[in-house]
């Protein structure tokens, strides 16, 4: 892919009154995806890989959720508003709240360059959500890509993961070690685990992820759509076997057809 297929994703970022300085090129058939996978196994980073190769959007709730709170609050709408302030209160924003956010950014679920959706959906609630509302639009998800890691591989990447006190740069013991051992490349201040990535929060927050998405990889494994990819090796790795993966599924489908 170009890289005038590269936009700002303002529709995406900032919301239904934004709009994207480019749109992408549409596509005979463009990608429509879900990336499901536990924290650590490289989702993010796969997402922005897959971007550059398929063209496709990287659409985030995440970055939905950073971008949020630095923007005018003229510029919020209600569900925005709504899900600050539980992200104020250190609440979980509600399924309900996360599925209007998405709703709201249906320009990008309907756009002609596709998608691939990184945090969302995360519950069967909010799946079957998007499910209807695709529907409704005539539209239908290519497929639903499962990162998967043995548990084992998961812990050691989270906790190696050490990040700056200060201008929050992570780095990782082995993977990717700072020049200096304990100090930031970037600014020089001490690196600490975060709370997040100490083995004890390591097992809650897999064991979460595990009760909320179970029922997710089931849903979607009846409609067909899940493709699994191992998520071991280098990300342009994973990337090309995530491709190829797609591409066979695509085959088969086309012989069904
Ligand atoms: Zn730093």
């Amino acid at each position: 892919m170009n890289e005038q297929t590269k936009n700002d994703r303002a529709g995406w970022l900032r919301g239904p009154q934004a709009e994207c300085s480019v749109l992408p090129s549409e596509t005979k058939s463009p990608w429509r995806l879900v990336l499901l996978g536990a924290p650590g196994v490289g989702k993010g980073t796969q997402a922005d890989l897959l971007h550059e190769r398929l063209g496709a959007c990287h659409l985030s709730t995440g970055d939905v959720f950073r971008a949020m709170g630095s923007q005018d609050s003229c510029e919020q709408t209600p569900a925005m508003k709504a899900a600050l302030e539980h992200m104020r209160r250190g609440a979980l924003v509600p399924d309900s709240t996360v599925w209007e956010l998405v709703r709201e950014r249906s320009g990008c679920i309907r756009c002609g360059g596709g998608f691939i959706l990184d945090g969302f959906p995360r519950t069967l609630a909010q799946a079957e959500a998007l499910k209807g509302h695709m529907e409704s639009e005539s539209l239908a998800l290519s497929a639903v890509v499962n990162y998967e890691l043995p548990l084992a591989e998961i812990v050691t990447r989270l906790s190696g993961r050490r990040t700056c006190e200060k201008c929050k740069s992570v780095f990782h013991v082995t993977r990717r070690p700072p020049r200096e051992e304990g100090m930031c490349d970037h600014c020089g201040e001490r690196l600490l685990q975060r709370e997040d990535d100490r083995p004890q929060s390591i097992a809650v927050r897999l064991e979460a992820y595990e009760r909320s998405t179970a029922p997710l990889i089931q849903f979607y494994s009846h409609l067909g759509l899940l493709v699994s990819v191992l998520a071991a090796g280098s990300p342009n790795e994973i990337c090309d076997n995530t491709i190829t993966a797609l591409d066979a599924r695509t085959s088969s489908e086309d012989r069904l057809h």
